[in-house]
Protein backbone atom coordinates (compact mmCIF):
# COMPACT_ATOMS: atom_id res chain seq x y z
CA UNK A 1 0.00 0.00 0.00
CA UNK A 2 1.36 3.74 -1.30
CA UNK A 3 1.47 5.96 1.63
CA UNK A 4 2.22 9.46 1.66
CA UNK A 5 3.80 10.83 4.83
CA UNK A 6 3.91 14.86 5.46
CA UNK A 7 5.43 16.49 8.31
CA UNK A 8 4.70 20.39 9.79
CA UNK A 9 4.36 22.31 13.06
CA UNK A 10 1.16 22.60 14.97
CA UNK A 11 1.26 26.18 16.40
CA UNK A 12 -0.49 27.17 19.36
CA UNK A 13 -3.81 29.39 18.59
CA UNK A 14 -3.49 32.77 19.26
CA UNK A 15 -3.14 34.35 22.86
CA UNK A 16 -2.55 30.84 23.60
CA UNK A 17 1.03 29.95 25.15
CA UNK A 18 1.83 26.15 24.79
CA UNK A 19 4.83 25.36 22.91
CA UNK A 20 4.14 24.65 19.58
CA UNK A 21 4.70 21.10 18.47
CA UNK A 22 5.88 18.62 15.62
CA UNK A 23 3.85 16.42 14.12
CA UNK A 24 4.10 13.50 11.80
CA UNK A 25 1.24 12.74 9.14
CA UNK A 26 0.91 9.77 7.21
CA UNK A 27 -1.84 9.49 4.27
CA UNK A 28 -3.76 6.04 4.15
CA UNK A 29 -5.79 5.22 0.81
CA UNK A 30 -8.75 3.65 1.36
CA UNK A 31 -9.89 1.28 -1.19
CA UNK A 32 -13.28 -0.01 -2.50
CA UNK A 33 -14.57 -3.69 -3.49
CA UNK A 34 -12.65 -3.09 -6.64
CA UNK A 35 -9.35 -2.24 -5.36
CA UNK A 36 -9.75 1.50 -6.36
CA UNK A 37 -9.02 4.04 -4.14
CA UNK A 38 -12.26 6.03 -3.25
CA UNK A 39 -10.97 7.91 -0.16
CA UNK A 40 -8.01 8.71 2.08
CA UNK A 41 -7.64 8.75 5.78
CA UNK A 42 -4.81 10.99 7.13
CA UNK A 43 -3.41 9.97 10.34
CA UNK A 44 -1.21 12.40 12.46
CA UNK A 45 0.96 11.91 15.19
CA UNK A 46 2.81 13.74 17.75
CA UNK A 47 6.28 13.42 16.21
CA UNK A 48 8.04 13.20 19.44
CA UNK A 49 5.77 10.50 21.09
CA UNK A 50 5.92 8.60 18.09
CA UNK A 51 9.85 8.72 18.01
CA UNK A 52 10.31 7.91 21.69
CA UNK A 53 7.72 4.63 20.39
CA UNK A 54 10.01 3.87 17.50
CA UNK A 55 7.09 4.45 15.37
CA UNK A 56 8.00 7.26 12.90
CA UNK A 57 11.39 7.09 10.79
CA UNK A 58 12.84 10.65 10.75
CA UNK A 59 14.48 11.35 7.86
CA UNK A 60 16.81 14.55 9.10
CA UNK A 61 16.73 16.89 11.99
CA UNK A 62 13.30 18.34 13.76
CA UNK A 63 11.87 18.90 16.61
CA UNK A 64 11.16 21.80 18.71
CA UNK A 65 14.28 21.04 21.10
CA UNK A 66 16.34 20.17 18.24
CA UNK A 67 17.18 16.57 19.08
CA UNK A 68 17.95 15.05 15.92
CA UNK A 69 17.50 10.95 14.86
CA UNK A 70 20.72 10.56 15.89
CA UNK A 71 20.62 11.52 19.49
CA UNK A 72 17.05 9.80 19.49
CA UNK A 73 18.90 6.71 18.79
CA UNK A 74 22.13 7.12 20.90
CA UNK A 75 19.58 7.95 24.18
CA UNK A 76 17.37 4.58 23.22
CA UNK A 77 20.95 2.47 22.50
CA UNK A 78 22.23 3.90 26.35
CA UNK A 79 19.06 2.94 28.22
CA UNK A 80 18.57 -0.64 26.31
CA UNK A 81 22.38 -1.06 27.50
CA UNK A 82 21.14 -0.10 30.89
CA UNK A 83 18.35 -2.40 30.85
CA UNK A 84 20.46 -5.51 29.69
CA UNK A 85 23.07 -4.74 32.28
CA UNK A 86 20.23 -4.92 34.74
CA UNK A 87 19.08 -7.91 33.39
CA UNK A 88 22.28 -9.81 33.42
CA UNK A 89 23.28 -8.67 36.80
CA UNK A 90 19.32 -9.72 38.34
CA UNK A 91 20.33 -12.80 36.39
CA UNK A 92 23.76 -13.06 38.02
CA UNK A 93 22.47 -12.34 41.71
CA UNK A 94 19.20 -14.64 41.92
CA UNK A 95 20.88 -17.92 40.10
CA UNK A 96 24.18 -17.55 42.81
CA UNK A 97 21.36 -17.01 45.45
CA UNK A 98 19.40 -20.10 44.38
CA UNK A 99 22.65 -22.41 43.96
CA UNK A 100 23.50 -22.88 47.53
CA UNK A 101 19.67 -22.99 48.75
CA UNK A 102 19.01 -26.06 46.10
CA UNK A 103 22.06 -27.39 46.80
CA UNK A 104 21.27 -28.04 50.54
CA UNK A 105 17.81 -29.32 49.77
CA UNK A 106 19.99 -32.23 47.16
CA UNK A 107 21.66 -32.85 49.96
CA UNK A 108 19.43 -33.87 52.82
CA UNK A 109 16.24 -35.23 50.08
CA UNK A 110 19.89 -37.76 48.86
CA UNK A 111 20.92 -38.34 52.39
CA UNK A 112 16.84 -38.99 52.95
CA UNK A 113 16.57 -41.50 49.75
CA UNK A 114 19.95 -43.44 50.58
CA UNK A 115 18.66 -44.06 54.06
CA UNK A 116 21.18 -42.35 56.19
CA UNK A 117 18.22 -40.78 58.21
CA UNK A 118 16.68 -43.54 58.87
CA UNK A 119 14.39 -45.76 57.30
CA UNK A 120 11.40 -44.57 55.17
CA UNK A 121 8.23 -45.85 54.00
CA UNK A 122 7.48 -46.63 50.67
CA UNK A 123 5.31 -43.63 49.91
CA UNK A 124 7.66 -41.37 51.29
CA UNK A 125 10.95 -42.49 49.63
CA UNK A 126 8.68 -42.69 46.30
CA UNK A 127 7.79 -38.36 47.26
CA UNK A 128 11.61 -38.17 47.78
CA UNK A 129 12.52 -39.64 44.52
CA UNK A 130 10.58 -37.27 42.39
CA UNK A 131 11.34 -34.54 44.71
CA UNK A 132 14.88 -35.25 43.92
CA UNK A 133 14.02 -35.35 40.04
CA UNK A 134 12.40 -31.91 40.89
CA UNK A 135 15.51 -30.41 42.03
CA UNK A 136 17.76 -32.03 39.93
CA UNK A 137 15.93 -30.18 36.96
CA UNK A 138 16.16 -27.04 39.17
CA UNK A 139 19.94 -27.02 39.32
CA UNK A 140 19.78 -27.43 35.38
CA UNK A 141 18.14 -24.70 34.93
CA UNK A 142 20.26 -22.79 37.18
CA UNK A 143 23.16 -23.93 35.70
CA UNK A 144 22.08 -22.97 32.26
CA UNK A 145 20.90 -19.67 33.31
CA UNK A 146 24.12 -19.28 34.72
CA UNK A 147 25.83 -20.49 31.39
CA UNK A 148 23.49 -18.16 29.24
CA UNK A 149 24.77 -14.95 31.30
CA UNK A 150 28.04 -16.14 30.88
CA UNK A 151 27.60 -16.36 26.66
CA UNK A 152 26.12 -12.73 26.45
CA UNK A 153 29.25 -11.73 28.37
CA UNK A 154 31.83 -13.02 26.43
CA UNK A 155 29.94 -12.58 23.26
CA UNK A 156 32.47 -10.87 21.68
CA UNK A 157 35.35 -12.71 22.60
CA UNK A 158 35.26 -16.49 23.33
CA UNK A 159 38.05 -18.86 24.84
CA UNK A 160 40.00 -20.49 22.07
CA UNK A 161 42.61 -22.87 24.11
CA UNK A 162 43.80 -25.61 21.89
CA UNK A 163 41.62 -28.70 22.82
CA UNK A 164 41.71 -32.64 21.53
CA UNK A 165 38.26 -32.83 20.45
CA UNK A 166 38.58 -36.83 21.29
CA UNK A 167 39.57 -36.55 24.53
CA UNK A 168 36.23 -34.15 24.95
CA UNK A 169 34.06 -36.17 23.38
CA UNK A 170 34.95 -39.52 24.82
CA UNK A 171 35.28 -38.14 28.39
CA UNK A 172 31.54 -36.36 27.73
CA UNK A 173 29.94 -40.20 26.89
CA UNK A 174 31.50 -41.83 30.54
CA UNK A 175 30.26 -38.61 31.99
CA UNK A 176 26.40 -39.34 31.01
CA UNK A 177 24.30 -41.83 32.37
CA UNK A 178 23.16 -44.44 30.32
CA UNK A 179 20.58 -47.24 31.07
CA UNK A 180 20.83 -51.10 30.23
CA UNK A 181 18.47 -50.31 27.48
CA UNK A 182 21.13 -48.09 25.34
CA UNK A 183 24.26 -49.28 23.53
CA UNK A 184 26.66 -46.44 23.46
CA UNK A 185 29.17 -46.50 20.36
CA UNK A 186 32.33 -44.83 20.30
CA UNK A 187 33.86 -44.03 16.36
CA UNK A 188 36.88 -41.31 17.45
CA UNK A 189 39.10 -42.40 14.57
CA UNK A 190 42.61 -41.87 14.74
CA UNK A 191 44.83 -39.42 16.47
CA UNK A 192 43.72 -35.95 18.30
CA UNK A 193 41.33 -33.61 16.84
CA UNK A 194 42.66 -30.27 17.84
CA UNK A 195 39.76 -27.54 17.98
CA UNK A 196 39.88 -24.16 20.02
CA UNK A 197 37.51 -23.43 22.44
CA UNK A 198 36.79 -23.98 26.24
CA UNK A 199 37.02 -27.43 27.23
CA UNK A 200 34.38 -27.46 29.99
CA UNK A 201 32.19 -25.36 27.19
CA UNK A 202 32.59 -28.08 24.45
CA UNK A 203 32.42 -31.23 27.11
CA UNK A 204 29.28 -29.66 28.21
CA UNK A 205 27.68 -29.29 24.45
CA UNK A 206 28.75 -32.98 24.00
CA UNK A 207 27.43 -33.88 27.27
CA UNK A 208 24.01 -32.08 26.22
CA UNK A 209 23.96 -33.63 23.28
CA UNK A 210 24.83 -37.18 24.04
CA UNK A 211 22.47 -37.36 27.09
CA UNK A 212 19.52 -35.98 24.79
CA UNK A 213 19.81 -38.42 22.48
CA UNK A 214 19.62 -41.26 25.11
CA UNK A 215 16.68 -39.43 26.80
CA UNK A 216 14.93 -38.94 23.98
CA UNK A 217 15.42 -42.61 22.93
CA UNK A 218 13.09 -43.92 26.12
CA UNK A 219 12.39 -47.60 24.29
CA UNK A 220 16.46 -47.95 24.02
CA UNK A 221 18.97 -48.75 20.97
CA UNK A 222 21.98 -47.76 19.81
CA UNK A 223 23.77 -44.53 20.41
CA UNK A 224 26.57 -43.57 17.86
CA UNK A 225 29.06 -41.56 18.52
CA UNK A 226 31.42 -40.53 15.17
CA UNK A 227 34.07 -38.28 14.30
CA UNK A 228 35.19 -36.90 10.90
CA UNK A 229 37.84 -35.09 9.92
CA UNK A 230 37.18 -33.00 6.93
CA UNK A 231 39.19 -30.83 5.65
CA UNK A 232 39.97 -27.91 7.88
CA UNK A 233 37.03 -29.07 9.87
CA UNK A 234 35.97 -31.50 12.53
CA UNK A 235 32.32 -32.88 12.81
CA UNK A 236 31.01 -35.28 15.02
CA UNK A 237 27.92 -37.19 14.65
CA UNK A 238 25.54 -38.02 17.36
CA UNK A 239 22.64 -40.43 16.27
CA UNK A 240 19.93 -41.99 18.39
CA UNK A 241 17.01 -44.50 17.39
CA UNK A 242 14.91 -42.44 19.28
CA UNK A 243 11.64 -40.82 19.04
CA UNK A 244 12.84 -38.27 16.40
CA UNK A 245 11.19 -34.42 16.01
CA UNK A 246 8.36 -33.72 13.26
CA UNK A 247 9.53 -31.47 10.17
CA UNK A 248 6.81 -28.74 11.55
CA UNK A 249 9.10 -28.78 14.82
CA UNK A 250 12.55 -28.84 13.51
CA UNK A 251 12.88 -24.59 13.64
CA UNK A 252 12.01 -24.58 17.62
CA UNK A 253 14.88 -27.01 18.06
CA UNK A 254 17.67 -24.43 18.85
CA UNK A 255 15.74 -21.54 20.53
CA UNK A 256 15.52 -20.35 23.91
CA UNK A 257 13.40 -22.26 26.06
CA UNK A 258 12.39 -24.28 22.79
CA UNK A 259 10.84 -27.04 24.60
CA UNK A 260 9.22 -29.57 22.12
CA UNK A 261 6.25 -31.17 23.85
CA UNK A 262 4.10 -33.92 22.27
CA UNK A 263 2.48 -37.06 24.06
CA UNK A 264 5.72 -39.14 23.83
CA UNK A 265 7.95 -36.42 25.54
CA UNK A 266 5.57 -34.44 27.77
CA UNK A 267 6.92 -37.09 30.67
CA UNK A 268 10.65 -35.98 29.87
CA UNK A 269 11.60 -33.73 31.94
CA UNK A 270 13.67 -30.59 30.23
CA UNK A 271 14.39 -26.72 30.60
CA UNK A 272 14.36 -25.89 26.71
CA UNK A 273 17.64 -24.16 26.83
CA UNK A 274 20.50 -27.30 26.42
CA UNK A 275 20.47 -27.06 22.70
CA UNK A 276 20.26 -23.33 22.23
CA UNK A 277 23.48 -22.89 24.36
CA UNK A 278 25.12 -25.82 22.69
CA UNK A 279 24.70 -24.06 19.20
CA UNK A 280 25.53 -20.43 20.24
CA UNK A 281 28.57 -21.64 21.74
CA UNK A 282 29.86 -23.68 18.67
CA UNK A 283 28.75 -20.63 16.36
CA UNK A 284 30.87 -18.13 18.02
CA UNK A 285 33.90 -20.55 17.96
CA UNK A 286 33.11 -20.35 13.78
CA UNK A 287 31.18 -23.91 13.90
CA UNK A 288 27.67 -25.05 14.01
CA UNK A 289 25.25 -27.44 15.09
CA UNK A 290 22.84 -28.91 13.24
CA UNK A 291 20.05 -31.76 13.16
CA UNK A 292 18.36 -34.25 10.62
CA UNK A 293 15.25 -36.51 11.95
CA UNK A 294 12.85 -38.80 11.10
CA UNK A 295 10.05 -39.40 13.49
CA UNK A 296 9.29 -42.08 15.14
CA UNK A 297 13.04 -43.52 13.59
CA UNK A 298 15.62 -41.08 15.41
CA UNK A 299 17.44 -38.39 15.06
CA UNK A 300 20.98 -36.69 14.19
CA UNK A 301 22.92 -34.41 16.00
CA UNK A 302 25.93 -32.60 14.10
CA UNK A 303 28.79 -30.79 16.06
CA UNK A 304 30.81 -28.99 13.46
CA UNK A 305 34.17 -26.98 14.32
CA UNK A 306 36.90 -25.67 12.85
CA UNK A 307 40.12 -27.28 13.43
CA UNK A 308 42.84 -25.33 15.11
CA UNK A 309 45.56 -24.30 12.58
CA UNK A 310 48.76 -26.70 12.86
CA UNK A 311 50.45 -24.24 15.58
CA UNK A 312 47.99 -24.76 17.93
CA UNK A 313 48.90 -28.74 18.08
CA UNK A 314 51.72 -27.71 20.45
CA UNK A 315 50.16 -26.59 22.98
CA UNK A 316 47.47 -29.34 23.18
CA UNK A 317 45.01 -30.08 25.79
CA UNK A 318 43.22 -33.50 25.59
P1 LIG B 1 15.50 -30.05 26.95
O1 LIG B 1 16.07 -29.57 28.25
O2 LIG B 1 14.02 -29.88 26.87
O3 LIG B 1 15.97 -31.42 26.60
P2 LIG B 1 16.99 -29.05 24.68
O4 LIG B 1 17.26 -27.63 24.31
O5 LIG B 1 18.16 -29.91 24.96
O6 LIG B 1 16.01 -28.97 25.91
O7 LIG B 1 16.14 -29.68 23.52
C1 LIG B 1 15.02 -28.96 23.01
C2 LIG B 1 13.94 -29.93 22.56
O8 LIG B 1 14.42 -30.64 21.42
C3 LIG B 1 13.60 -30.99 23.58
O9 LIG B 1 12.58 -30.54 24.44
C4 LIG B 1 13.16 -32.16 22.71
O10 LIG B 1 11.80 -32.08 22.44
C5 LIG B 1 13.94 -31.97 21.42
N1 LIG B 1 15.10 -32.89 21.30
C6 LIG B 1 16.38 -32.63 21.64
N2 LIG B 1 17.18 -33.68 21.36
C7 LIG B 1 16.39 -34.63 20.84
C8 LIG B 1 16.63 -35.95 20.34
N3 LIG B 1 17.83 -36.52 20.31
N4 LIG B 1 15.55 -36.63 19.86
C9 LIG B 1 14.32 -36.08 19.84
N5 LIG B 1 14.04 -34.83 20.31
C10 LIG B 1 15.06 -34.12 20.79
Amino acid sequence: MQRAVGRGRAVAPEGETAPARAWDGRVHPVRDQEDRIDRAVRVVRDAAEARERGAVRDDGPSGPDGMDELSSLRLRLERMTALDKLKSDFMNLTTHELRSPLAIVYGYLSMMESGMLGDLATELREAVTSSIQSVELMMQLVTELVEMARLDETRLDPTRDPVDLTGVVAEAAVRVETSDRHRLHLDLGAGPAPVLGDRGQLLRVFANIIDNAIKYSPSGGEIGVRMRRAGRQVAVDIRDQGLGIAPSDMDRLFTRFGRIVTAATEGIGGTGLGLYLCRELVRRLGGDVTATSVEGEGSTFTVQLPAAPAGARARLTS
